[in-house]
């Protein structure tokens, strides 16, 4: 396997210097939080399969849902038919989501999530024939990350995934993200707080004819590194994005399914967006499913166009997986019958007292922490907040580490990010961040 996997698999987002230098482990089974690899060794899952298993592998009530289904079919289309599965779990997102959802669009993944938001955005100035010029522009926030298709990686701002392709993408405007305090460009931190809320206004106000939409990841942006938005701010968006008429689509790929403490992001600011793209945790962290859900007025405006452009040209071949939507609804079921919103509160103050032990590690600069959700930034100097040189890649290092303690974390450049299930027993969650601490310590001590 292990020759085959390097002769054969392209995985994604690897360094190519991975090919030469590391032996993955090739994971062969599951047991609650535990993976488990070719030669029996167990890792505690502490990022949630790439953020998006909720109740751990194997749990009964989805396996069960799942074989229940097979047994039925396994997946028909939802081009031109319809699925009892994909209509019940409709129901139950619309039922849980900000009232002002009422429809929803199946897709496979949080790219595709977004993906579809952005079209439909689009489209819908298109069928409203709002006045020339044509709206083609996004407005988004800096260190986003929204996925890795062509329109998702338009909208994104992380420079790394941006670089390569930027001939290919779509012009749009990005607003400095709040939280990135390192680029306050002269600012104190209370001035660079005003400019970034400023800078919505100012953005949205210069570009009101010919925006499409304002993407957001409401409260948390993940992949940038855990960066938690100051209180306010998604409300803020909300606001001027209403004042002057511009669709907001929500990503809460990442945060959605109860990560930052309510069941979807949103909620923490009583904010109702225009669209909100759901998928990783949907499924349970089972099978790929996604969904992108809007409002009466966006579905009004496709049913009253002309016929020609009525069509909402987009939907995959594994589009709304009877399967995957099977997993859905026991997840959510479960996730609701577990009250997973009281646990999460519990780990969420268990990691912060945990992680609290690492105010004064010298490497440490930052730990932040939104719900479930942590991000520990390791530097060079915690006074200066002076990187560590990128080739030394301790924050991989951390990782390896991490395995050798079994367990199995992924760090986003030299942030050590711990997601943990939703329904992770606390105290697998504290040995989550002891090993992560030792993990720590082990290679910056090494590296002094
Ligand atoms: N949006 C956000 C906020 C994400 O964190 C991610 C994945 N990390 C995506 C979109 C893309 O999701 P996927 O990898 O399922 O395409």
């Amino acid at each position: 396997l292990r020759e085959w996997d390097n002769a054969h698999v392209w995985h994604p987002f690897a360094p190519m210097s991975a090919y030469v230098e590391e032996c993955a482990p090739i994971i062969t089974s599951a047991d609650g939080f535990d993976l488990i690899d070719t030669d029996g060794r167990r890792y505690l899952d502490g990022i949630s399969s790439l953020w998006c298993n909720v109740h751990g592998h194997r749990v009964p009530d989805v396996d069960t849902a799942i074989r229940t289904q097979l047994d039925r079919v396994a997946h028909s289309t939802l081009l031109g038919l319809s699925s009892d599965v994909s209509i019940q779990l409709a129901k139950m997102l619309v039922d849980r989501t900000p009232e002002n959802l009422t429809k929803v669009f199946y897709s496979d993944s949080g790219s595709t999530a977004v993906e579809v938001a952005l079209k439909l955005a689009y489209q819908y100035h298109h069928q409203k024939k709002n006045p020339e010029p044509q709206r083609d522009t996004f407005l988004c926030v800096g260190h986003a990350y929204h996925g890795d298709t062509i329109g998702s990686v338009s909208v994104g701002s992380i420079d790394l995934f941006h670089r390569v392709y930027k001939h290919m993408l779509f012009p749009t405007v990005s607003v400095p993200s709040p939280t990135a305090t390192r680029v306050m460009d002269g600012h104190t931190k209370e001035s660079w707080l005003q400019h970034c809320f400023d800078q919505v206004e100012v953005a949205i106000k210069a570009n009101s004819d010919r925006a499409a939409g304002f993407v957001i990841e409401p409260i948390v942006q993940g992949a940038a590194g855990i960066l938690v938005h100051p209180p306010g701010y998604l409300r803020h968006v909300r606001d001027i994005c209403t004042q002057y008429n511009i669709p907001l689509i929500a990503d809460e790929v990442a945060v959605g399914f109860g990560r930052t403490g309510t069941m979807f992001a949103c909620e923490q600011e009583g904010v109702q967006p225009d669209f909100m793209c759901l998928a990783k945790g949907i499924s349970g962290g089972y099978l790929p499913l996604a969904a992108t859900m809007t409002t009466e007025e966006i579905f009004a405006a496709f049913l009253g166009a002309p016929s020609e452009s009525r069509t909402f040209f987009h939907g995959h071949t594994y589009t709304g997986n009877s399967l995957a939507c099977a997993a859905a609804i026991a997840s959510l079921e479960l996730f609701e019958a577990n009250d997973l919103l009281t646990h999460i509160a519990h780990n969420e103050a268990l990691m912060r007292e945990k992680l609290s032990t690492l105010a004064d590690h010298p490497h440490v600069g930052e730990v932040r922490q939104k719900g479930i959700m942590v991000g520990i930034e390791l530097v060079q100097d915690r006074t200066t907040m002076e990187p560590l040189s990128a080739e030394r890649r301790v924050g991989h290092q951390v990782t390896l580490a991490g395995r050798k303690r079994g367990i199995m974390i992924r760090p986003l450049g030299d942030v050590v990010i711990l997601m943990p299930a939703p329904g992770m027993p606390s105290e697998l969650v504290s040995r989550l961040c002891d090993e992560t601490i030792a993990s720590i310590n082990e290679v910056t001590s090494s590296h002094a």
